[in-house]
């Protein structure tokens, strides 16, 4: 059986179930990366100049941990998927660069996905896709469309039962565990609510961003992320604030910061990474619709390869404190 190496970092979070059911479909066994560790990130970012940013360096790391593991890796090329609305240049050279700065690795299986270009196109990027696997036009249809409802239900999963990727991902492969409810995820019982903001493989990946949730959550406060918010609920903040989108995966920051500003949350934070250009324009554009709106604190946390996590502590606590101590004068003018 040919085994699919997934990086488990970058666009993991987003489209990993489409992919592996894309894949399993066709017959093939998928393999993903562990977790990101030291290691890792340190070997990713031996391999490009130090200015690159910490998420392509964690991508990197992750690629390298695959090398002995599977046959083939896949990295898809993803220009845009909306209409004139383009993704980071990084999305767009993933594959080449990969291939330049890793030689080792084993060959990459790429897609172009670039919805400007027509639906036809898209299709013809699917089909070359599958031929890797089998030449019957047929099961290669019937794999996108079963991967395409997969990629449905695990959005579904994400806005109405509020897990994050992670969560759902291990929902739908069986392994979620039943856990026993939080008292921090009540909205009554919660010291706050604090809505985290930014790309998932920044939120998500406990290594680079020092177990953010696990900290909120810990000092007894409940955590929102952008899936929890519907897509049209995201698209209409963005709209309201910047007039459409222009980035890929702008709904995220602009989409979700927009909206938790005025929705349901005591605090929000920003998550970015150092030396991201898309994000400084988005994160900018939300911290001044906080001033604007002058109703819920905002706070950016840049994450880089040197961020202490002592840093990440003391700014976590700086701002949670605040935001108790606005609580509390807020109960008693209601006393
Ligand atoms: S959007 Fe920013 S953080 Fe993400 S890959 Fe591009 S430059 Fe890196």
């Amino acid at each position: 059986m040919i085994r699919i190496g997934i990086p488990s970092a970058l666009l993991y979070y987003q489209y990993y179930p489409l992919w592996k059911t894309f894949f399993e479909e066709l017959g093939a066994e998928v393999v993903v990366s562990p977790p990101t560790t030291q290691a890792m990130l340190a070997e990713g970012s031996a391999r490009v100049v130090a200015d690159t940013c910490l998420p392509v360096k964690v991508f990197l790391g992750h690629v390298l941990s695959l090398v002995e593991k599977c046959d083939w890796i896949f990295i898809p090329a993803v220009r845009s998927v909306e209409n004139k609305v383009y993704n980071c240049s990084k999305f767009l050279g993933l594959p080449d660069m990969t291939k330049a700065v890793i030689p080792e690795s084993p060959p990459i299986l790429e897609i172009d996905i670039d919805i400007n270009k027509g639906k036809g196109e898209l299709y013809r990027a699917i089909y070359k896709l599958g031929r890797h696997f089998t030449w019957n036009p047929v099961s290669i249809r019937k794999a996108g469309l079963v991967a395409w409802q997969t990629y449905l239900n695990y959005r579904e999963l994400m806005s109405s039962h509020g897990l994050t990727p992670p969560q759902a991902i291990e929902r739908i492969s069986g392994t979620r565990k039943v856990e026993p409810e939080v008292a921090s995820n009540h909205p009554t019982s919660a010291r706050a609510t604090i809505a985290l903001i930014g790309h998932p493989y920044l939120i998500y990946d406990e290594y680079i961003n020092h177990r953010l949730i696990h900290r909120l959550e810990q000092t007894g406060n409940r955590v929102l992320t952008p899936e929890i918010v519907t897509s049209q609920e995201l698209k209409s903040a963005v709209t309201r604030i910047t007039g459409g989108a222009y980035w890929t995966y702008e709904e995220e920051v602009v989409g979700a910061g927009g909206h938790y500003l005025q929705n349901g949350a005591d605090g929000v934070i920003g998550v970015m990474a150092f030396g991201c250009g898309p994000d400084s324009l988005m994160m900018d554009t939300v911290r001044r619709q906080s001033a604007r709106l002058r109703t819920t604190p905002f706070m950016c946390l840049t994450l880089e390869e040197h961020t202490a996590e002592t840093g990440v502590v003391t700014r976590l606590e700086a701002f949670t404190d605040m935001i108790y101590r606005k609580k509390r004068k807020e109960t008693e003018v209601c006393v």
